[in-house]
């Protein structure tokens, strides 16, 4: 069994810290906010004091924080991970963040002896609970092997996709879909239901044909029931969105679907909406419409 330090304890990094504290691992765990510390706590995690102590007091740390800056700030900051740097540690960031910070992040520990993966993974909260995520990882084949035991207790599907930053890649492709994904549902349901036809039997009538997806099949369901609930934030689901355009810029490739639903994703937090699930794209193309989704008995 490992000795762990998690930092970043919210939706995804509190349950996912808890399954590897029920697969026997030893944790050390740190947030900015105390109450997901005290709670971890309570459970028989111990308390870290800054991120530097946590990796002073653990062999692997892992990161599950919000986006770049704050994972450059916990990793290469004053007080942060790498100011404990010694040959043998390892830092995984489970984050979703631009591939260039990960692999500026992977670069300055590896000049410090410290091993590095960029590791998002997708399957939301309930994946984070169940420890059943998908993880992408990039880095080093060893490095992957010695975490890999450690990423079961978290996740199913688990895959070196490439070098450090290959992981964010994957996942930014993995955005890409999703955004657009929900976008398209929220437009045939907004149809559906201006044209006077109940959303609800829309969504079951098509879920078994080509229409079908996970998308579909998680955020329909959230639609029709207003239930915006995070689940994934619309603010985090815009940040991703800013990185997938970032990376496409700095490549030459045109992302011009992508860039329209951030057009949408920027609307909704001028509107206030930031904070709630990415389901509530549909709120967009509502009030476009004039038409407001009514709950279905
Ligand atoms: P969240 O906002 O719920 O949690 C982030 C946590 O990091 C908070 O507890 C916050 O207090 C803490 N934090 C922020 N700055 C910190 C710092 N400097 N030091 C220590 N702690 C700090 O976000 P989340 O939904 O758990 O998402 C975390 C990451 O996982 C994001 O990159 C997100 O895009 C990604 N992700 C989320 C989901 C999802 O469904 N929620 C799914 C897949 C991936």
């Amino acid at each position: 069994m490992a000795k762990i330090g998690f930092i970043g304890l919210g939706i995804m990094g509190k349950p996912m810290a808890r399954n590897l504290m029920k697969a026997g691992h030893e944790l050390v765990v740190y947030d900015i906010r105390p109450e997901p510390v005290e709670e971890l706590a309570a459970e028989g995690a111990a308390r870290g004091l800054s991120p530097k102590d946590v990796a002073a007091r653990t062999d692997i740390v892992i990161t599950m924080l919000p986006d770049g800056p704050e994972v450059e700030q916990v990793i290469l900051g004053p007080e942060g991970v790498l100011e404990a740097a010694r040959p043998g540690l390892i830092v995984v960031d489970m984050s979703s963040i631009s591939p260039a910070v990960a692999q500026k992040v992977g670069e300055e520990c590896r000049q410090r002896g410290v091993e590095f993966l960029d590791a998002p993974v997708s399957g939301g909260e309930p994946g984070a609970i169940n420890a059943t995520l998908a993880i992408m990882v990039g880095g080093e084949q060893a490095t992957f092997e010695k975490v890999l035991p450690i990423f079961q207790a978290m996740g199913k599907t688990i895959t070196l996709t490439g070098p450090v930053g290959a992981g964010n890649v994957t996942k930014l492709a993995n955005q890409i879909i999703v955004a657009i994904n929900i976008a398209a549902v929220g437009e045939a349901l907004v149809l559906a239901t201006k044209a006077g036809v109940n959303p609800d039997v829309v969504f079951n009538a098509i879920k078994g044909g080509l229409a079908g997806s996970a998308v579909l099949n998680a955020k329909a369901p959230m639609i029709v029931s207003r239930n915006f609930k995070p689940g994934f934030r619309i603010r985090l689901h815009h940040k991703d969105l800013r990185n997938a355009l970032k990376a496409a810029e700095t490549l030459n490739v045109p992302l011009p679907v992508t860039s329209l639903v951030q057009q949408m994703l920027t609307a909704l937090l001028n509107e206030g909406e930031g904070e709630l699930d990415h389901s509530g794209i549909v709120r967009f193309t509502e009030r476009l419409a004039k038409v407001e989704i009514a709950p279905q008995a």
